[in-house]
């Protein structure tokens, strides 16, 4: 465990960052939040629907959410075909994204572990496995030794706590610098002249006989056409706005990174039973997630034994993480939805579309919602990989349940 000195090579922040457009009065489409998603369905609205009347409002600064603080965990291995369907659909743009940005993400498919503690882990992540692969999803069964092999550091001792009984492990999973993933988005869409507006709340949303007018904001009125929801962890503060309640709760989500060491782990781990997941990012730190807190709160922080117990966990699996030092710890805002599966689609309110519900998983969706949710607001019809993702299913019954299907949710 090696301590390093950042490095230098990675691209200075774009200028627009720094700059930010009076709105106009009115637009084609507004996006409410600049978050991965916000900037991903402006991306994709310019440039596979030419629609770019379009603003993104952000209340604070851009991706200075949940983008900015997620521990940028892609990966595909969902059990149902409904969620393999949108999450492999992202997966295969995030192959690309560097390319079509003509910008450095550092997606880095370095493969991930969920790792299995029981004979239920163990039933589980083999049938995930099975699963996956009928839906075309790379998916492979590890015993202990290859998990070993995979990511030494590891601790695949039978005497711990939680011994390692397996894992499932999809090769092309990995990671991506979420910064440069929104600025990235963010450059593309302010190069097709869409207005990326910072410190633009929306306070308020207007409905006349039953289609959306426009938003009411600190910065005035403005009139839309269609209005797109991507406002994760206030999702329901929105459409409330606009008349309508939703299923989801919010949670505080904690993450950790340590000092800069140098290379030590390969790959990424993730542990239900123990409850951490971690990879290592480009510049050196160990990036460590938890689960949500369990209280509800709109504060982008959590608590403290949250924290503490993830640390205890990490340390089992990995004792030589017992010399690395923390250097911050953050929180973000998730909403939750009651099959732990997204929301995507149209809403009561002709005109007004909704993107939330990805809870702790949304960040490995980002290209993917992105063109989905574009084509989805672009055609006024959810485009067919959103169509299991209707608020309907929650009184239809049809839920797309990964709650306990899908290992650690991240
Ligand atoms: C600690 C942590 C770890 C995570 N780890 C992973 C992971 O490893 N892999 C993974 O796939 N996902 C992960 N996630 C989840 C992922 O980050 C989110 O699902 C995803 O980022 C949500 O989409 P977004 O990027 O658009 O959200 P955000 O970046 O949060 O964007 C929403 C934006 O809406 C803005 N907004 C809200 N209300 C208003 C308003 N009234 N007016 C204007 N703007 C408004 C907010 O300021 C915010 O910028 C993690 C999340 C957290 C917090």
């Amino acid at each position: 465990m090696t301590p390093r000195t950042p490095g230098a090579g990675l691209p200075e922040h774009p200028d627009f960052l720094w700059r930010t457009p009076e709105p106009k009065r009115s637009y084609e489409v507004v996006v409410v939040g600049g978050g991965g998603h916000g900037l991903a369905t402006a991306h994709y609205l310019a440039r596979e629907h030419g629609i770019t009347d379009v603003a993104v409002l952000e209340k604070g600064w851009l991706a200075g959410g949940n983008m900015a603080r997620n521990t940028t965990i892609i990966r595909s291995n969902y059990l149902w075909d409904e969620s393999a369907g949108i999450y492999e659909h992202a997966l295969k743009l995030w192959e690309g994204l560097e390319e079509e940005l003509d910008y450095p993400i550092l997606f880095s498919q370095r493969g991930v572990l969920n790792l299995a503690h029981s004979l239920q882990d163990v039933r589980e992540g083999v049938r995930r496995v099975e699963a996956n692969r009928l839906s075309g999803v790379d998916a492979q069964w590890l015993d202990p030794g290859q998990v070993k092999e995979v990511c030494p550091i590891v601790n695949t001792s039978p005497d711990v706590r939680y011994p390692v009984l397996g894992a499932t492990y999809q090769p092309r999973a990995g990671i991506a610098k979420h910064d440069h993933v929104a600025w990235g988005l963010a450059r593309s869409a302010d190069a097709a002249g869409i207005d990326l507006v910072q410190n633009c709340e929306v306070t308020g949303i207007d409905v006349s006989d039953g289609r959306v007018t426009g938003v009411r904001t600190n910065l005035g009125p403005i009139a839309a056409g269609k209005v797109a929801l991507c406002a994760a962890g206030h999702s329901s503060v929105l459409a409330r706005m606009a008349g309508f309640d939703l299923p989801l709760q919010s949670h505080p989500l904690q993450a950790l990174v340590s000092e800069l060491l140098e290379p030590v782990h390969p790959t990424v781990v993730m542990s239900n039973a123990v409850h951490v997941y971690v990879s290592q990012a480009h510049k050196g730190e160990l990036v460590m997630g938890a689960g949500i807190d369990a209280h509800n709160s709109y504060t982008q922080r959590g608590a403290f034994h949250v924290i503490e117990r993830q640390m205890a966990a990490a340390l089992e699996l990995f004792p030589v993480f017992a010399r690395a030092h923390l250097l911050r710890t953050w929180g973000g805002i998730v909403d939750v939805s009651p099959d732990a599966s997204p929301i995507v689609g149209l809403t009561p309110v002709g005109g007004l579309y909704l993107n939330c519900g990805w809870g702790t998983g949304g960040f490995k969706a980002t290209p993917g919602v992105g063109q989905v949710y574009a084509h989805t607001i672009a055609h006024d019809t959810p485009h067919a990989l959103a169509v299991p993702f209707s608020l309907e299913r929650f009184t239809t019954g049809a839920l797309v349940d990964e709650h306990g299907a899908a290992a650690v949710a991240h």
